[in-house]
């Protein structure tokens, strides 16, 4: 169970991963990505979340080069583009991120999306550069059930990770469960709604625990077994995130927020993009 920042779980093939990391998607490449996860790492995070479509690499890797905490002590993870899906061109792909991170290994790896008559022989890429030892873990995101067993039915390595967008709106049930019964973790993006934090029973609950909404969504991530990675290029937020393990909502609380799902996305169906 999380009870720090500096909490982690064991992936099935024993590489631990922390519960809480620093998304940084829409961070602008140079000093914003990079003051921002200077300030998360000073906050006590160990993880970053990026990807190369995100075009922030370079200043994520001087960040933590940067910033004194021993490269084995952090966690980073990066995901290959649509683009470069197959098996050539994410093995180059692996490499451009890899050298814009300016680091050795690269922790998890994820399949971004998954791109139809693509996505397998990308999957047959990042078990290629696993067996090789330059990253610790491989994952996908956004991928439903249907991928998932797609992946499963050909291959030698199960998904470690698959990274969805899941919040108190969307929490995947299904996909939820498939995942712990295959003990693929679960990992959610754009946990605060991208900022959406008006619903009033969150703002209820938040008063009752003197917690902000965003503490109690994502607390509620932790509680579900659900790795969080919420987004703020604010030190005040940063800290305010991270600030979500010295108090544990009731079941009767948890139900409350399960109750809110409606399956509403706030970025593309897995099965219908164009990018
Ligand atoms: P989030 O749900 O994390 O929300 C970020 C927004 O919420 C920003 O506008 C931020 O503003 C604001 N915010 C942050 N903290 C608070 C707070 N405590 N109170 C109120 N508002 C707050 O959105 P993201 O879409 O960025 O998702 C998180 C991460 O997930 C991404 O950064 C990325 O790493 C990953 N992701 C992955 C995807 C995928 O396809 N695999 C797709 C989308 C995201 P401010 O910065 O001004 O504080």
């Amino acid at each position: 169970m999380a009870t720090s920042i500096a909490s982690r779980t064991a992936l099935y093939n024993g590489v631990e991963m922390p519960w809480l990391g620093l998304g940084v998607w829409k961070m602008n490449e140079g000093s914003e990505v990079e003051k921002a996860v200077r300030s998360a790492i000073d906050a006590g995070y160990r993880s970053i979340d990026t990807a190369a479509i995100y075009n922030n690499e370079e200043g994520v890797g001087k960040a933590i080069r940067d910033c004194g905490v021993p490269r084995e002590e952090l966690f980073i993870t990066t995901k290959v583009w649509n683009a470069d899906q197959g098996y050539n061109a994410a093995l180059n792909a692996f490499k451009a991120s890899r050298e814009r991170l300016g680091v050795e290994y690269i922790d998890l790896y994820l399949i971004h999306w998954p791109v139809k008559e693509k996505y397998k022989e990308t999957w047959k890429a990042l078990e290629k550069l696993y067996e090789s030892g330059v990253v610790r873990a491989i994952g996908v995101s956004n991928f439903h059930i249907h991928h998932l067993q797609d992946i499963m039915a050909g291959s030698n390595v199960v998904p470690m990770v698959n990274q969805v967008e899941y919040h108190p709106l969307l929490n995947q049930q299904p996909l939820r469960q498939f995942c712990e019964a295959n003990r693929i973790q679960l990992e959610a993006w754009s946990p605060l709604m991208q900022g959406r934090l008006n619903e009033p029973a969150l703002i209820e609950l938040a008063e009752k625990y003197s917690k902000s909404p965003a503490q109690i969504v994502l607390r509620w991530d932790l509680q579900n077994k659900v790795i969080t990675i919420p987004k703020s290029v604010s030190p005040e937020r940063i800290a305010e995130n991270a600030n979500i393990f010295d108090f544990v909502l009731a079941d009767e609380d948890m139900a409350k927020i399960n109750a809110l799902n409606q399956n509403q996305r706030f970025g593309a169906d897995p099965d219908n993009f164009n990018f």
